[in-house]
């Protein structure tokens, strides 16, 4: 019995120091630079690294079900699956069918492997993630005049920031004109400290600007729970922006660093592709959707796309409101929202017929059908960069 109770609570002891980051195993593999205390609406650092990586993971896990023989029925929590990588995939679906093989291709080939990789940088240490804008410096960082860096804890080094407008510290809030960054993935360079102008690079290293005061400032989940329950009471169902998170941020940003070259936000002027006519990038669920039926090949390395699909299929009960029709984004004035309303429920022409009768949802019928659909710039409010 002594025994019996000693282990129990032992067991219990264990649990609940469990929940703290032990030193020296703490959940962050990358050396951090101001991130002591960062935290996303009450989350941890630790505990969003560690959700990004379950992310990847579950989306990778989503993917392969999928992939597999079982039969896509409307109206299943495989059918809200197989429209969230329909959407963000440019995939085609048969409802009441198994997946076709270009599709599985895709999936398994390109898609799987991105999140595998994903996973895989955040498991080891690759580079440097700076949570904070606080502790960088300005000056002369060998060629580079007035440049921002930061202090590499426990090192005679600095890391340079050369892509970083001198006149705006990393991680500032919204100032005019200026464009919200909430994350960045970047090349940064390596100096030995106080370089001086003769000085060249001794490295480079990937490093992550993540900017955890404004995330957490522009209301960003601090990460999702497996399994989650979405609800929109202002819609029929869920929009998939209203939960945005830091870990699918971070997720995001890991895509990036997966290969910088590859992995780039796409549909920006930036990346020379200029594919939406405000020479933006594909952030958020409208304009990703549009990239993927639209230009397939560029969602498949768009970042943005990875981190909404894995958002999105960590609540897989969850069947998200499909992407807004043009007509929705910009209502006549004066005129009473019609029932196609950028809210009103809406399915695919395709699954509503294999559901069949008894499959009714209310609400209009509606087609994803790529000339259907066009920009909304109601869902571009922030914005990520890289370079
Ligand atoms: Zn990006």
């Amino acid at each position: 019995m002594l025994n019996r109770g000693y282990h129990g609570w032992t067991a219990i002891l264990v649990a609940l120091l469990g929940l703290a980051p032990r030193p020296g195993r703490a959940v962050v593999q990358w050396t951090m630079i101001g991130c002591e205390g960062a935290s996303v609406q009450g989350q941890s650092i630790d505990s969003i690294w560690d959700n990004a990586a379950l992310m990847a993971a579950n989306a990778d896990s989503v993917l392969e079900t999928l992939t597999g023989n079982n039969v896509i029925k409307a109206l299943t929590t495989s059918s809200n699956l197989a429209n969230n990588a329909k959407w963000m995939f440019g995939i085609s679906v048969n409802f009441g069918g198994v997946l076709p093989s270009s599709s599985k291709n895709t999936l398994n080939n390109v898609v799987r492997p991105v999140y595998r990789q994903a996973k895989n940088l955040l498991q080891s240490n690759n580079g440097y993630l700076i949570c904070s804008g606080a502790p960088a410096l300005r000056g002369q960082v060998g060629t580079n005049a007035n440049t921002w860096y930061y202090n590499i804890p426990g090192t005679q080094d600095v890391i340079a920031l050369t892509s970083q407008p001198p006149g705006i510290r990393p991680c500032s809030p919204p100032s005019q004109g200026t464009p919200v960054t909430l994350g960045q993935t970047f090349n940064g360079k390596i100096y030995p400290l106080n370089a001086d102008i003769t000085t060249l690079p001794t490295g480079t290293a990937t490093v992550i600007l993540f900017c955890t005061e404004l995330l957490d400032a522009n209301n960003f989940k601090g990460t999702l729970a497996s399994g989650f329950q979405a609800n929109d009471p202002s819609a029929d169902f869920p929009d998939p922006d209203k939960y945005r998170s830091a870990s699918g941020t971070l997720l995001h940003e890991m895509i990036h660093a997966i290969d910088t070259g590859t992995y780039q936000d796409q549909g920006n002027d930036q990346v020379g592709d200029n594919i939406f006519p405000d020479s933006n990038a594909a952030y958020g669920f409208n304009r990703c959707a549009l990239l993927a039926q639209t230009h397939q090949s560029n969602a498949l390395v768009n970042p943005d796309g990875y981190r909404i699909f894995a958002e999105m299929c960590m609540s897989s009960n969850t069947r998200w409101g499909m992407p807004k029709p043009p007509q929705a984004a910009t209502p006549a004035p004066g005129r009473k929202r019609s029932v196609i309303g950028r809210d009103a429920p809406r399915l695919s022409l395709g699954e509503r017929r294999a559901a069949g009768p008894g499959g009714h949802v209310p609400g209009p019928l509606d087609s994803a059908d790529a000339g259907a659909m066009r920009l909304d710039y109601l869902g571009h409010d922030l914005e990520w960069s890289a370079s």
